[in-house]
């Protein structure tokens, strides 16, 4: 089937080709008349991002539509994440972790910084501690620079904090504005830069990696944030909406365009790749630096995200608890939604999911039922009033 387009919508599927690099895995394609690659297959790739939508879908956020809770802690330094080498008897080890709430986003980035202090010694083999988003990152650059690599790791996937991250392709929440100084500003744009480069060549169905519109409502005219700002070029299409141009209970949305990693789909892929490259993986727990400093491998790399804060002694890096309620799927729902008030929604195929909670210092993993109610009520009040406003015939216009 060849699907038309209007020219907004070719004009904005060009640019996210242009921004989009290699679309691997992308449905079978082809020419328009306008000689246009366009689509014509069913694919997640292909929807009309940046375009705006001439139908809009509302969430249905109810309790009965939970289908599970989830909780994790995020790895959090306020001075940001470490990339640092530093000696363990004569065996380097390069430090990868402390990302906060942007690990999935950062992971390439941050991999990258890692192997470049990792190739200036002259090892070409290393063990890499940690399965979650940026331990695989971190292996499979170095497989790509065809390095040896053993993972080792006390969880693997689904089991890591990774599989439940909600996925947004933001920078967020990585570090305190106080706390770092110039050069971390500088080393945190880079990984920003450099792992929102990589992850363009994932956009696709089988690394579920797409890019998707998100609104961020406020009743306070904000402009973008100050990181939207710094690192315009990594938040593309970010515009203040008129009144007529969206259906959220809000004086002020803000759009701006990202990428959504369906972590779960994700991982299992990553792990995948790692293993297909070559790679083992032992499932075994470090009870301290003794242990890593016996291994055979000649270098280390520390990807153990909070594990780090025991293993090598960091009382900077602390849990910061957040709970997830996930609700059946509503594949017609495709943006995420910033509320304002700290919670969001994500749409993922296995599930919608609904944030957010930040608690700083919290260890506890069992799901806290006020926290549920508090998310899933603020949820359902917004999407009752986003509904309404869709029958009401809102936006009048089609869109940005
Ligand atoms: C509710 C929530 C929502 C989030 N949403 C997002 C989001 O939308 N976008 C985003 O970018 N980020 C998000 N995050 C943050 C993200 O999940 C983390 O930053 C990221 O998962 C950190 O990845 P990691 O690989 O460093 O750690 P982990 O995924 O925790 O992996 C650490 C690995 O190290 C291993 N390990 C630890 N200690 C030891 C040890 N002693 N011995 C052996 N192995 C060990 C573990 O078993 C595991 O394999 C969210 C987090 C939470 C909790």
């Amino acid at each position: 089937m060849t699907v038309s387009l209007s020219r907004r919508d070719a004009i904005a599927r060009l640019g996210v080709l242009a921004a989009g690099g290699a679309l691997a895995g992308c449905a079978s394609s082809s020419r328009s008349a306008s000689g246009l690659v366009v689509a014509s297959g069913p694919s997640t790739l292909w929807r009309d991002v940046g375009a705006g939508s001439a139908t809009w879908h509302s969430v249905l956020a109810s309790a009965d539509r939970v289908t599970r809770t989830i909780v994790g802690l995020r790895p959090y330094r306020p001075s940001g994440f470490v990339v640092r080498t530093e000696m363990l008897d004569d065996k380097p080890v390069v430090h990868n972790y402390g990302h906060g709430g942007g690990g999935i986003t950062l992971s390439w980035g941050t991999a990258h910084l890692a192997f470049e202090q990792a190739a200036r010694t002259e090892h070409r083999e290393a063990a890499v501690i940690g399965a979650g988003a940026v331990g695989l990152a971190t292996a499979r650059i170095l497989q790509r620079q065809g390095w040896r690599v053993r993972i080792y790791a006390r969880d693997l996937p689904p089991a890591t904090t990774s599989n439940i991250a909600a996925g947004q392709w933001s920078p967020f929440s990585v570090f305190s504005p106080d706390s770092v100084d110039a050069s971390f500003r500088e080393q945190f744009d880079r990984a920003a830069r450099l792992a929102y480069r990589y992850y363009q060549d994932l956009v696709s169905d089988e690394y579920g990696v797409r890019w998707i519109d998100n609104y961020s409502v406020s009743d306070r005219a904000t402009g973008p944030s100050s990181l939207q700002e710094r690192l315009s070029d990594v938040y593309p299409g970010s515009r203040e909406l008129g009144p007529d141009e969206h259906p959220f209970p809000a004086r002020y949305v803000r759009r701006f365009i990202s990428m959504l990693v369906e972590t779960s789909r994700y991982l299992r892929k990553m792990e995948e790749d790692v293993r297909r490259a070559g790679a083992t993986i032992v499932v075994r727990e470090f009870r301290d630096r003794s242990e890593i400093a016996q291994l055979s491998e000649p270098l280390v790399i520390n990807c153990t995200g909070l594990g780090a804060r025991e293993l090598f002694d960091d009382d900077e890096l602390v849990p910061v608890r957040g709970q997830l309620e996930v609700l059946l799927p509503q594949p017609e729902v495709d943006y995420i939604a910033l509320l304002g008030n700290g919670l969001y929604m994500m749409p993922r195929s296995d599930g919608i999911v609904l944030g957010g909670s930040f608690e700083e210092g919290n260890r506890s993993l069992d799901a806290d039922p006020a926290t549920s109610r508090r998310i899933v009520t603020g949820h359902e009040n917004f999407f009752r009033q986003v509904q309404t406003r869709i029958d009401a015939g809102q936006p009048h216009s089609e869109g940005p």
